[in-house]
């Protein structure tokens, strides 16, 4: 009684409340498998750190130059630790996931070679980067061509398609993980490593990039542990565990890695460079939290389809389905219900929770989108949030929960809103 009167304290009643109860009582096993996957992770995480004595003078800020930055440089031995790879770049100074894909990219292609992406078209953000859509300083503009095979009906791999798009110009091969707004699957580790097998074997030599973007710490494994030259991602995502305010990583190899430096910088300063500028206790504890914040938000995800699903809406995963990155679809039906969803999202924030989140035509997009989110730290996606194009079939995107509890509430509050409109109906 006392929950529910916090529940009803929150705006969520006591039949949606007794709804996710029911649905929670059926979820045991799966939490409990999520649950071991971030106790693994953080042995990981916690190995790492120990591994490369992390210590408070890590914690201090440098400025000007950066050179010799203690904490800096341990902070890219622990995460090169934890990606099992030889070296990493981790940086204020990277601005997000699409800079970190963009640096990893121009850094290892020159011009005359092709860039290949096998599993489709690759996120929004990356069209420009690499010139499918005209764009200044693309990688097209540098002379770097590009290749795509689509991925078959089904979702799989088009193993022939791939092997024909290998020539002799083809130098590196970049893997998306998440479907990001895509209606394809996520692709699991395992699928990546298979996929990186074959194309190793089709040409030796070749450097395998993976856009791992919302996948760290999902699994037990990561993509660089099946055979992938560079993992790359942003620290407002996954592995910045909700603290780190701003930030990228790349994983990979000796080679690769200290190009994607020199990129970065500039050629001779490398990862010299750099200072700190006192961000790092945000983001060595962000990596500490992150195995528990990943768990958190894929509980989130998965009462979320489990949820909606009974409900009768198309969830995407579906309710049963093995997970391998943090995001969850929900197809509405209706642009009212997406906002009624994303309102209840909005409404369970701890920061600006008295926001109504409309509709507005976002650059970039042919349809308007709509966002719900109340986070910390602006634009952060492993916060809980959720967006979405007004088009059909209306599906919202929704991820994140810095803990399990702001996610099961979100929810709850998203269903509420969806039954107050009469635009959902709990099963008698
Ligand atoms: C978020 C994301 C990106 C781009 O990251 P930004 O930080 O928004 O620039 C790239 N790829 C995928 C799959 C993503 O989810």
């Amino acid at each position: 009684m006392q929950m529910e009167n916090m529940y009803a304290a929150l705006g969520v009643g006591p039949a949606a409340y007794r709804y996710g109860e029911a649905i929670l009582d059926g979820l045991k096993e799966r939490f409990e498998a999520v649950d071991a996957v971030a106790e693994y992770n953080q042995g990981k995480v916690l190995a790492a750190m120990q591994k490369h004595r992390v210590s408070a003078p890590c914690f201090a800020a440098t400025t000007g130059y950066g050179y010799d930055d203690l904490g800096r440089d341990t902070l890219e031995k622990v995460y090169a630790d934890v990606f099992h790879t030889e070296a990493a770049l981790v940086r204020p100074q990277i601005t997000c996931g699409t800079h970190a894909l963009a640096v990893a990219l121009s850094a290892n292609l020159l011009p005359g070679d092709e860039l290949l992406s096998p599993v489709g078209r690759p996120y929004d953000t990356l069209e420009e980067v690499i010139g499918i859509r005209e764009s200044k300083c693309s990688l097209k503009e540098y002379g770097v061509s590009y290749r795509e095979v689509a991925l078959t009906e089904g979702g799989g791999f088009d193993w022939e398609g791939i092997r024909a798009a290998i020539n002799e110009r083809t130098k590196l091969v970049t893997i998306q993980r998440s479907k990001g707004y895509a209606t394809r699957p996520t692709f699991s580790v395992g699928q990546i490593g298979e996929l990186i097998a074959f194309i190793k074997s089709v040409k030796p030599g070749l450097n395998v990039m993976v856009d791992n973007c919302y996948g760290e710490f999902v699994e037990t494994i990561e993509p660089t542990d099946v055979g992938a030259d560079m993992a790359v991602g942003s620290l407002i995502k996954n592995p910045g565990g909700g603290l780190a305010p701003i930030g990228g990583y790349i994983c990979g190899t000796e080679a690769c890695v200290s190009r994607c430096a020199y990129r970065l910088s500039a050629p001779g300063l490398g990862q010299e460079v750099g200072a700190n500028l006192g961000i790092l206790p945000a983001f060595y504890q962000g990596l500490f939290l992150a195995p528990t914040v990943v768990a958190g938000a894929l509980k989130g995800a998965i009462f979320a389809a489990n949820v909606y699903e009974k409900l009768g809406f198309k969830v995407v995963p579906d309710g049963s389905e093995s997970r391998h990155d943090i995001i969850q679809a929900v197809e509405l039906k209706s642009p009212e219900a997406m906002r009624a969803f994303c309102h209840g999202i909005q409404a369970a924030a701890p920061v600006d929770s008295f926001a109504m989140p409309e509709p507005w035509p976002m650059p970039g997009y042919d349809s308007d989108v709509i966002m719900a989110a109340g986070a910390f730290v602006q634009g952060s996606s492993i916060e809980l949030s959720a967006d979405g194009p007004i088009r059909p079939p209306y599906a919202v995107y929704f991820q994140g929960g810095l803990t399990w509890y702001h996610a099961k509430l979100g929810i709850l509050l998203s269903l509420q809103k969806l039954l107050d409109a009469g635009l959902a109906k709990l099963p008698e």
